[in-house]
């Protein structure tokens, strides 16, 4: 069980906040302890009113950080008015702080903690059982424009990779054979935990456990696309050449507007460096049209680029407008007819794409894991490494097959999204 003490300096607006986190923590199953030196997380709740107040915050700041570095304790986080006011210049000046919160943020700190540091528990999964997702961060701090993800479950907090590992390792003892690594944004993962934690060397640990024939990730943010993912993908074992990019649009207003970051010329250049190094890669992208302000020129704009781009795999969705979202003050005046017939447009061409794609297969031989087998129809299905579970396409067989085994198969005919295929017998097995 994970002990923890608070200091709480300052004055009782302080002390009921500190309470509060305290109350947060003990429900979340961790211990208090009286002494700061017996925790493995010592919080300061600090109080930045008048000079001495701000310098006995500072001091007691770093006696923690001289017991973090003794080894006494394992974390030390920084909340309070302090932090509020000053939090930029102490995250820089005291780097051995695992973490600074605000006066608004009380319920970040416990989220923050009882996500780092929760102990896995072993799943029930709900997915079939031979593929599970893998959370690896909540939260999300892009506050993309049309977005209420960031309202609805607060800041990113990644959780620690021994954590994740650990996860992993339980979900491999379940017998899953496909690891679908997910969070808002996979790219930002580490951000909030310190500079030596990201995507690229968790992706390699979870590649060198050895347990997963096939790991898959969703949710790459364009922007923040770590170039280092192409070495992780073409070196590993188990990593998919298949990344989900979601790049929403390509007009740079758009962009933008929708406060993705980046412009159109950034994405380009990295969906062009991804197909040139990485063999065999299956892309999907999200794309939403009907963003206030989008006009007609720049809806062909997005629409010419999904025709040239040939992504593999592609979701479109209409704007919506959100409660308390940035983009809220836009309005919507964008009609829906308009919407849906540019929705409309891009998903007919992405159709006219998927059939070539799925046609340049036939006669050819690919191994599927299988997910389900339908008795009314007598036949099986299966995905290749190119799609994921429920949102991309499906290969079709007929004949009951065991659900979670890998098999060989011939693609013998193919429609927009499915491909139809016969089992391949290995002469040699008979
Ligand atoms: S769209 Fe995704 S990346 Fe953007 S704010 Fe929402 S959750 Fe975060």
């Amino acid at each position: 069980m994970k002990k923890f003490n608070i200091i709480s300096l300052g004055c009782s607006k302080n002390l009921v906040d500190s309470e509060e986190v305290k109350g947060l923590l003990l429900s979340g199953g961790f211990k208090y302890v009286e002494a700061a030196e017996e925790s493995d997380i010592l919080i300061i709740n600090t109080c930045g009113f008048i000079l001495p107040a701000k310098e006995e915050s500072i001091n007691t700041i770093l006696q923690a950080i001289k017991l973090k570095e003794n080894g006494q304790i394992k974390s030390v986080i920084v909340m309070g008015c302090l932090s509020q006011r000053y939090r930029e210049e102490l995250k820089k000046e005291l780097p051995e702080v695992d973490a600074f919160f605000g006066v608004d943020e009380i319920q970040d700190v416990a989220k923050y903690l009882l996500h780092r540091d929760a102990i896995p528990a072993p799943r029930s999964l709900m997915t079939p059982g031979h593929y599970a997702f893998l959370k690896i961060a909540e939260g999300c701090n892009n506050n993309c424009a049309y977005c209420a993800i960031p309202l609805i479950r607060g800041k990113q907090v990644s959780l620690k990779p021994d954590i994740i590992l650990k996860d992993a390792e339980n979900l491999a003892k379940q017998g899953v054979k496909e690891l679908i690594v997910i969070a808002q944004d996979t790219t930002t993962y580490g951000w909030d935990l310190g500079k030596d934690i990201r995507l690229p060397k968790l992706l390699r640990d979870l590649d060198a456990m050895n347990a997963f024939p096939w790991i898959r990730l969703h949710y790459a943010h364009p922007a923040h696309f770590d170039l280092e993912l192409i070495d992780v993908i073409n070196e590993s074992k188990s990593i998919l050449p298949y990344i989900d990019i979601p790049i929403q649009h390509i007009q740079t207003d758009m962009i933008r507007a929708m406060k993705r970051g980046k412009d159109g010329e950034h994405i380009r250049e990295l969906i062009t460096k991804l197909r040139a190094e990485i063999p065999n890669l299956s892309l999907r992208t999200t794309v939403m049209v009907g963003f206030p302000g989008e006009t007609e020129e720049a809806f062909n704009e997005l629409l010419e680029f999904v025709k040239e781009t040939k992504f593999d795999r592609l979701g479109g969705f209409t704007y919506s407008q959100e409660d308390g979202t940035p983009a809220e003050s836009l309005g919507d005046p964008i009609p829906e007819g308009i919407k849906q017939r540019r929705l409309e447009a891009i998903m007919t061409a992405q159709q006219e794409i998927s059939l070539e794609k799925n046609q340049a297969l036939i006669g050819t031989t690919q191994k599927i894991l299988i997910d389900t087998y339908d008795s009314l129809s007598g036949d099986s299905y299966g995905r290749t490494f190119r799609d994921s579970p429920d949102i991309d396409n499906r290969v079709i067989i007929p004949g009951e097959l065991k659900k979670g085994e890998f098999v060989d198969v011939e693609i013998i005919d193919a429609v927009d999204y499915d491909l139809l295929a016969e089992l391949v017998i290995n002469i040699q097995s008979l």
